[in-house]
């Protein structure tokens, strides 16, 4: 069974789980690791059941409890090797090295480890699930100390065998594995197909997906500026189209955002209004979708209803009965399971 189930959407953090076959997949993990557990749970899906993690982009939506989620679970995280660079950029700012000294003294703290992992006094280190407990990441993403009980699976995969990993003060960019992808050149995860395509957007290599799994084809594009032909090209002869609808021109234009902020997001690498999701799905899109989710909406900038009607305005008129039924992910709660 093939399921798509979106946990969270928004400026406040986005994360969606998607399931082929024996293979579960997190696609961004823009919350903090207990906010994505405890909407997994809510949402019927167990963590320690994700193979991987897959992301976007590096903005803090889509990353934010990144680190913390992949040790937990070790679990590789896949991403394009520019958006990963800036991702390590992004958690050490102030230590300025070149990508060639960074990975250096990522080779020492390794050997370090070792070294300290083969000594007879690493019998009292802490274990992960200890480590765990102390994460300054979750600290100050909660407020207040993690439940760790239930939620270190054991480790799965050899490179995580008997040495510790270091704790988000030594290393904030540590992870169980990195897999590297690059946009138009598709891969797999387990039986979930993978095909990236290049997304204008303002962060380093962003990109959006179409899913693939059982032939059932899942369209997948937040946080763009516009949708250029490659695009268009990509989302098309699909079951599941998760389009981006971020905010309505004339709330931005009218709201509180300080002029900057809003040319970034009206930017040809910021953000969709209503008006460009609603022009695209009256224009290029194929109709074929059985489900459109409209996403990644704004609190400041949009209306529910607003991106609903204009979505349905356009889409009317498209295709059979039984396609495109429309579909709103929100940033407070899963949208319930889809499954094909
Ligand atoms: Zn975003
Ligand atoms: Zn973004």
């Amino acid at each position: 069974m093939v399921r798509f189930t979106v946990l969270a959407s928004g400026s406040k953090g986005n994360s969606t789980v998607i399931s082929g076959g024996r293979t579960r997949i997190l696609v961004d993990a823009g919350l903090s690791c207990r906010e994505l557990f405890r909407r997994m749970n809510l949402a019927g899906e167990d963590p320690a059941t994700l193979d991987a993690i897959v992301i976007t982009h590096e903005h803090q939506d889509h990353i934010n409890g990144l680190a913390v989620t992949a040790r937990k679970l070790g679990i590789p995280v896949y991403f394009t090797e520019a958006t990963h660079r800036a991702w390590m950029r992004w958690l050490t700012p102030r230590r300025q090295m070149s990508y060639a000294q960074w990975l250096e003294l990522c080779r020492k703290q390794a050997a370090e480890r070792q070294a300290e992992a083969q000594s007879p006094a690493a019998e009292n280190a802490p274990n992960a699930s200890d480590l765990a407990e102390t994460d300054p990441e979750e600290l100050e993403a909660d407020g207040q100390p993690p439940i760790t009980e239930s939620a270190a699976p054991a480790n799965r995969g050899p490179e995580t065998s008997s040495i510790p990993p270091p704790t988000l003060k030594d290393d904030p960019t540590w992870l169980p594995a990195v897999e590297y992808f690059q946009a138009g050149q598709p891969f797999a995860i387990g039986d979930i197909d993978l095909s990236p395509f290049t997304i204008p957007h303002d962060a380093a290599d962003p990109v959006g997906f179409v899913f693939s799994a059982e032939g059932v084809r899942m369209g997948f594009a937040t946080d763009l500026g516009y949708i250029p032909p490659n695009v268009k090209a990509q989302l098309r002869a699909l079951d599941l189209l998760l389009l981006e609808s971020n905010h309505d021109l004339e709330m931005l234009r009218d709201g509180p955002y300080p002029w900057p902020v809003k040319q970034r997001v009206l930017s040809r690498v910021g953000h969709l209004s209503n008006h460009a999701t609603a022009e695209f799905l009256s224009t290029a899109y194929d109709g074929q979708a059985t489900y459109v989710i409209l996403a990644h909406l704004s609190e400041n900038n949009n209306l529910p209803e607003l991106a609903r009607v204009a979505a349905e305005v356009a889409l009317e008129g498209r295709a059979s009965l039984l396609a495109n039924r429309l579909l709103l992910a929100v940033q407070h709660e899963p949208l319930s399971a889809i499954n094909f």
